[in-house]
């Protein structure tokens, strides 16, 4: 891009610093967790207004979006930010009401978000752009806390348990050309890139045994905990059959433990992601992991109940976005400052679902110290967390947009997606819905067992 439109960019964003800065501790002092951001989403909604964006809220779930037109024709991109906590209940800033806190560092991302706002709407640097932005602040990155997302789906408040899926569906990325948005990250002063990132399947798993006296007639019992136990067993012996190159990672933790230590536990929930490289690598995986859950059920004479939902998709990063994030990040950090990390991030993130349908962009910033999703993680380094990262976002949407939109036009003519359109993506991913009862008994003795 014009050296001159970066420095201005710049010059504009440090003079926004004090506020960005003073965002980012607001929503640091207020975490919420996915499809609960109502104070995050009031708080930001207001920040917009103030300047005279007019943010147009998702409604019946926390989130929103505002335009910013430059008055010329051209394709309209989008800037995201998220909102959402996780839950860490240890960490020492940590709600002690509900155990959230920013340990991923999203409320840097809005944060930052917000900063590029006010540095786009800036008219030196509108007038020399073309078509449109939208900011999106989009709830419920995390993939936690499914019993309540469950029971959001069944009221029919939400359709997706992810809040960019969620937003997908509901239009919001409508006639959206290119994504870009920055995960804040460790280190200071610096940027990464990766290819892009795992994708990963949802499970729900209950076992139901028969509950008896656990010294008196153990024998009258079907013992849940040790089906759940042999299940665990059964996963880890068909670990070694992953390849390497599918990068499979299945993490079952048992939810809800049994109650009596003198009755045999009649019922074990438990939660599963299945992640992978690719979604046919997922499925092989999930195949092998439900035929593990229905034989353990069935060595004991228990019922397993198995749940499938979509998770996440693998993350593509776009090559265009990913060599003008270069650019950008090299301008603003220097060469020495941004990291290509070559191999794929073993997490999975629903910008991998965008990624599916537009071409998309997830980077790293700097500015985080500790653990990710740990006790320890805090933002040490607000400029980089906060005003790199709005420096980076603004100048991805005015690289994007200067010179009639040129490269905005050339990303979305070479694109290259997973899905021909937002329809056979939806399909897709709903198919991954599932749920079975995996292991039938009959009257004559015989066993019979039915996969997802
Ligand atoms: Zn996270
Ligand atoms: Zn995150």
């Amino acid at each position: 891009m014009e050296a001159i439109l970066l420095e201005k960019i710049r010059s504009a964003a440090d003079a926004k610093k004090e506020k960005v800065f003073q965002i980012e501790k607001t929503i640091w002092d207020n975490p919420e967790t996915g499809y609960r951001e109502w104070k995050t989403s009031a708080y930001l909604q207001g920040l917009y207004r103030e300047m005279d964006f007019t943010p147009v809220p998702a409604g019946n779930i926390p989130g929103f979006y505002c335009d910013l037109d430059t008055g010329k024709p051209g394709p309209m991109i989008a800037l995201i930010g998220e909102l959402d906590a996780i839950l860490c209940p240890e960490h020492p800033s940590a709600d002690p009401a509900t155990g959230a806190v920013h340990a991923c560092g999203h409320h840097a991302q809005s944060a930052a978000l917000a900063g590029a706002a006010s540095v786009l709407k800036d008219p030196e640097i509108l007038e020399r752009l073309s078509g449109k932005i939208r900011f999106i602040s989009v709830p419920a990155e995390e993939l936690i806390e499914i019993e309540y997302r469950e029971e959001l789906r069944k009221k029919g408040t939400i359709r997706y348990f992810g809040g960019k899926v969620e937003f997908l569906y509901r239009g919001f990325f409508d006639g959206v050309s290119a994504v870009v948005m920055l995960h804040t990250g460790g280190g200071r002063k610096s940027f990464s890139l990766s290819p892009g990132s795992l994708g990963c399947l949802l499970k729900k798993i209950e076992f139901t045994g028969k509950a008896s006296h656990a010294g008196a007639t153990p024998h009258l019992g079907i013992n849940a905990l040790y089906a759940a136990n042999m299940a665990l067993n059964a996963i880890n012996s068909i670990r070694e059959t992953f390849r390497d190159e599918d990068h499979i990672r299945v993490h079952p933790i048992i939810t809800t433990a049994p109650g009596a230590v003198n009755v045999i536990p009649g019922r074990v929930t438990m939660e599963s992601y299945v992640r992978g490289a690719t979604l046919q690598a997922i499925k092989a995986a999930n195949r092998q992991v439900n035929r593990a859950l229905a034989g353990a059920a069935a060595s004991m004479g228990a019922s397993v109940m198995i749940s499938d939902r979509p998770g996440y998709m693998p993350l593509d990063n776009d090559r265009n976005l990913y060599t003008l994030s270069k650019k950008i990040m090299t301008s603003i950090a220097g060469d020495e400052n941004v990291r290509e990390r070559g191999q794929v991030d073993k997490g999975s993130t629903d910008m991998g679902d965008i990624s599916c349908v537009i071409p998309s962009i997830h980077p790293s910033g700097s500015g985080a110290k500790g653990t990710g999703h740990g006790i320890n993680y805090v933002i040490d380094d607000p400029y980089s967390a906060c005003l790199l990262a709005a420096e980076y976002l603004a100048a991805a949407a005015a690289s994007l947009l200067e010179n009639n939109a040129l490269e905005a036009l050339r990303v979305s003519a070479e694109r290259k997606l997973k899905f021909n359109s937002f329809q056979d993506y939806f399909n897709a991913i709903d198919s991954l819905n599932a749920d079975c009862d995996a292991v039938g008994y009959h009257d004559d003795g015989s066993i019979t067992i039915k996969l997802p």
